[in-house]
C-alpha cells in the first residue's frame, strides 16, 4: 500500500449529500497542519505554504488560514506526497501487505479513519513481508510498537466518546502546542486538567513526554520543547 492510498482522504472532502465535509478530511487536515508545524518555515516565520487548490503552495499563510482554504477549496491536485512540505517521493514504494489481523480476509477495510491510515502508512513503509510472517507469532519490539500505535488510533478516548481516539486527541493537542508555541509545562497542565475532567477511564497519555514517544512512531520529529 503506497502513500497515495493512505492519502485518499485528501481528495474525498465533501460528504455525499454535498453539505459539510467528511470527518476523515478534517482529521487529515489536522495531520497536515501538525506536519507543517514541524517545519523550519513555521518555526521561524509562523507560516505554512498553503497547499490549497488556489494558493498551490505559492502563498504563505498562518495555520488557521490554511485550514480555512483547505476546507473551502481542497488540496492542489495530485499532492499525495507533500513535496513542498519536506517530503520526498520515494524512488520505489515498497510492496507490502497489511497484517491480516487488522484487515481481515476480504482485503482492505473501508472504514479506516485517516489516523488509522496514517499508522498503516508508517507500517507499510517500515515492515517487510518477512516481518509480517513473524507478526502472528511473537511480535518483536518494533511490531509491538506498531500494534500499540494502531490500538491508540482505534480505541475511544473514553467510553462513549465517538469523536476522538487516544491518537487523534494527542495529535490535536500537539498541533495546538506547536501552533501557539506552548512550553511543555503548559502542555502538561492542559493534559492534567483534561484527564481530571474527563471520565476516569480516559486513555490520554499523561504528559508531553509520553505523547511524544507515541507520536514519534509516526515519523513526526519533535524538538525538545
Ligand atoms: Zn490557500
Amino acid at each position: 500500500m503506497d502513500v497515495s492510498a493512505h492519502r485518499e482522504w485528501m481528495y474525498s472532502r465533501v460528504l455525499p449529500d454535498g453539505v459539510g465535509l467528511k470527518n476523515t478530511f478534517y482529521e487529515g487536515v489536522e495531520i497536515f497542519i501538525l506536519h507543517a508545524c514541524q517545519l523550519d518555515q513555521f518555526k521561524n516565520e509562523g507560516t505554512i505554504r498553503c497547499p490549497c487548490l488556489i494558493c498551490d503552495c505559492l502563498n504563505n499563510e498562518i495555520p488557521d488560514e490554511v485550514r480555512d482554504h483547505l476546507y473551502k477549496k481542497g488540496f492542489r491536485t495530485n499532492y499525495f506526497y507533500w513535496t513542498s512540505h519536506g517530503e520526498e517521493i520515494p524512488a520505489l514504494v515498497p510492496l507490502t501487505q497489511p497484517p491480516p489481523s487488522v484487515f481481515g480476509q476480504n482485503g482492505c477495510r473501508e472504514n479506516l479513519t485517516s489516523y488509522e491510515q496514517m499508522v498503516m502508512d508508517v507500517a507499510g513503509l517500515s515492515f517487510s513481508p518477512k516481518d509480517e510472517q513473524s507478526m502472528e507469532e511473537t511480535p518483536n519490539q518494533e511490531t509491538q510498537a506498531f500494534y500499540d500505535l494502531l490500538a491508540a488510533s482505534q480505541s475511544s478516548l473514553f467510553e462513549g466518546c465517538s469523536s476522538h481516539s487516544e491518537l487523534s486527541a494527542s495529535l490535536e493537542l500537539l498541533t495546538i502546542k506547536a501552533e501557539h508555541n506552548l512550553c511543555q509545562e503548559a502542555y502538561n497542565k492542559i493534559v492534567k486538567f483534561c484527564r481530571r475532567t474527563w471520565p476516569p477511564d480516559n486513555c490520554m497519555p499523561p504528559n508531553y513526554y509520553r505523547t511524544k514517544k507515541m507520536v514519534e512512531r509516526l515519523g513526526l520529529n519533535y524538538e525538545k520543547n
